[in-house]
């Protein structure tokens, strides 16, 4: 066993525990092997218990064997020892994303239309239309990323816009959040919505003034256009998730939870394990439908796999849990709210106050089903309403059988009511569960969206991430990619910042009384990350005996203004002490 780091040591003892820790370990590496990769001359943050700051670290087989001052680990080498000079740059752990669909935004990012940066409508028609050349007649084309937040027009895009340009290839265009988009008329067709059709359950079919069907789908309203898209394939499944990795290692991220998922994503991840080339920790949570029978299923193929923190290829790929929807979306106004829906800030969505997307009774016997078999739980809940439901039932659950650390959490947890806070902050306590997974960066990119549709008062309580430290709440940061862009840089600034895209309804609607310092952002994307992906005894921080998994940027982000947090630059990212992305040589 390494020597492990005194918690409770004083910040002002740091040096000398450093150098305390390093004899020790040099005295145990001459002994026994030296390093093979030493970092040295940098900034080391290491967000252990005390934020300590270090110059240097020594790596062997993966795991970090000494860290301190470049004086006691360049002591440490031999002739066999790398040496890597960071010149006085920063490095960090790895960030971790607690929430990220990389396989299937792998996928758009390959094989869809982009939509993600157009500001008007006629760009996103003219890019259906440069799709649609390449096509066959009848083949689908698929686009991703729009938001009317975005768009100059400030409207949603319609079955009408695209007919323009594909009267006969059936075209359906996902809003950013995931949770709407756009059907053409020949999509509307063959999914069999027409003026006559009611909204299913947990649905709604958008209406023009005459009642007939906009193009626009929400929730499980999509579901009838979605099933008839041929699904990818098993190599374009491979090629997405290989594509995100790549991404992740350009952007420092070295692990990430991926919610939803189901078994042809499962079989790829496990194909590019046996080959080598799961570079990543990948975290994967089930997606369990919205009926009792659906959950049983996901619990068979999660039973049937090892469970957290067992893991299969040594910590790269967890089967972690389960995942479920609660409500809809704060870009659609389906979130599951208290009080009515609001439009371009002050206007009211009268009688709109969302709805539930799984029955709640439903849901807490799904819930229940999970809790029972040991199993993890992770749930989709935006507004206040649903995310009451939500730590509420976690609470029976636990009340009727106590089990300790399965970190059911609240996936996005955008609004939380006070009473939810302190039953998060009670729960984290006593059970090791109940963890917002939150995504700052919602803030900005869907933002504007978001301002006008929380409205002024409500807006200001979105996201409180000050609230949940004062609290006692720990949680995990993410991106939600790709409703927002992967690079976790963004969601240290936004925790910080919380400044929105445009500033449609002002630069700050969301105020910056719920900031936090980029001490405690880093810690959300790392230590907290970390223990959401069942991970924190092997990364999180740079400690003696965790994996040397490193991100090295171009400048210091404890010292820096936060402005521009955003702008910071990943210069080298290693997993495990390879280095898997050097911009020296991209
Ligand atoms: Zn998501």
């Amino acid at each position: 066993m390494p020597p492990q780091v005194n918690r409770s040591t004083h910040p002002r003892r740091r040096s000398f525990l450093f150098a305390a820790l390093t004899l020790a370990v040099s005295g145990m590496a001459r002994a026994a092997l030296p390093p093979q990769l030493i970092l040295f001359h940098g900034r080391v943050l290491t967000v252990d218990a005390q934020d300590s700051i270090a110059e240097a670290l020594a790596i062997r087989d993966g795991k970090i064997v000494a860290i301190g001052t470049d004086r006691d680990i360049l002591r440490l080498a031999d002739a066999t020892t790398r040496r890597i000079d960071l010149q006085g740059r920063t490095a960090t752990p790895g960030l971790i994303d607690s929430h990220a669909h990389i396989a299937d935004a792998g996928v758009e990012e390959l094989y869809h239309v982009h939509l993600s940066d157009v500001s008007t409508i006629g760009e996103v028609v003219r890019r259906v239309q440069a799709g649609i050349a390449g096509l066959k007649p009848g083949e689908w084309l698929q686009g991703d990323g729009w938001d009317e937040g975005k768009l100059a027009e400030r409207r949603y895009v319609t079955a009408s816009d695209l007919d323009r340009v594909s009267p006969n290839n059936p075209v359906w265009l996902m809003h950013t959040t995931g949770h709407y988009g756009v059907a053409n008329s020949a999509a509307l067709r063959l999914a069999k919505i027409s003026q006559a059709s009611k909204d299913p359950p947990a649905g709604t079919i958008d209406r023009d003034a005459q009642g007939r069907p906009s193009g626009v789908l929400k929730e499980a309203a999509k579901d009838a256009v979605l099933d008839l898209i041929p699904p990818p394939t098993a190599q374009q499944q491979r090629d997405g998730i290989l594509k995100s990795i790549d991404d992740l290692h350009r952007e420092g991220m070295t692990a990430v939870k991926d919610p939803a998922i189901g078994q042809p994503v499962w079989d790829a991840y496990r194909e590019l394990l046996r080959e080598g080339k799961l570079s990543e920790h990948i975290c994967v949570l089930w997606y369990a439908g919205a009926t009792l029978a659906s959950a049983q299923t996901a619990l068979a193929s999660i039973q049937a796999q090892p469970r957290p923190p067992q893991s299969l290829g040594d910590g790269r790929l967890l089967s972690c849990g389960a995942k479920i929807f609660m409500d809809g979306s704060g870009g659609a106004r389906t979130a599951w709210v208290t009080e009515e829906w609001h439009k371009n800030s002050t206007d009211i969505d009268h009688g709109n106050f969302g709805y539930p997307s799984t029955d709640p009774q439903v849901y807490r016997q799904m819930v229940r089903l999970f809790h029972r078999a040991g199993v993890h739980v992770g749930t989709h809940a935006i507004g206040d309403r649903a995310i009451d439901w939500v730590v509420d039932t976690y609470a029976q659950v636990l009340e009727e059988t106590p089990t300790s650390g399965l970190r059911h959490s609240i996936i996005h947890a955008n609004i939380p009511s006070d009473h939810a806070i302190k039953s998060m902050a009670d729960l984290e306590k006593r059970y090791d569960a109940a963890y917002p997974e939150a995504q700052a960066p919602f803030m900005w990119w869907i933002g504007d969206t978001y301002a006008g549709n929380f409205g002024p008062q409500r807006s200001l309580r979105l996201v409180p991430l000050n609230t949940f430290l004062k609290s006692g709440v720990r949680w995990g940061g993410g991106s939600d990619y790709s409703v927002t862009p992967l690079p976790a840089r963004y969601g240290l600034w936004a925790s910080v910042e919380r400044e929105t895209l445009k500033g449609t309804f002002g630069a700050h609607p969301f105020g910056t009384a719920e900031s936090v310092d980029i001490h405690t952002a880093l810690r959300s994307y790392t230590a907290w990350g970390a223990r959401q992906l069942f991970l924190e005894d092997r990364i999180g921080s740079l400690e003696i005996g965790k994996e040397a998994d490193i991100a090295v940027w171009d400048r210091d982000m404890y010292s820096i203004p936060a402005q521009e947090l955003r702008n910071l630059k990943c210069t080298m990212t290693l997993l495990r002490g390879e280095v898997v992305f050097d911009s020296n040589h991209p």
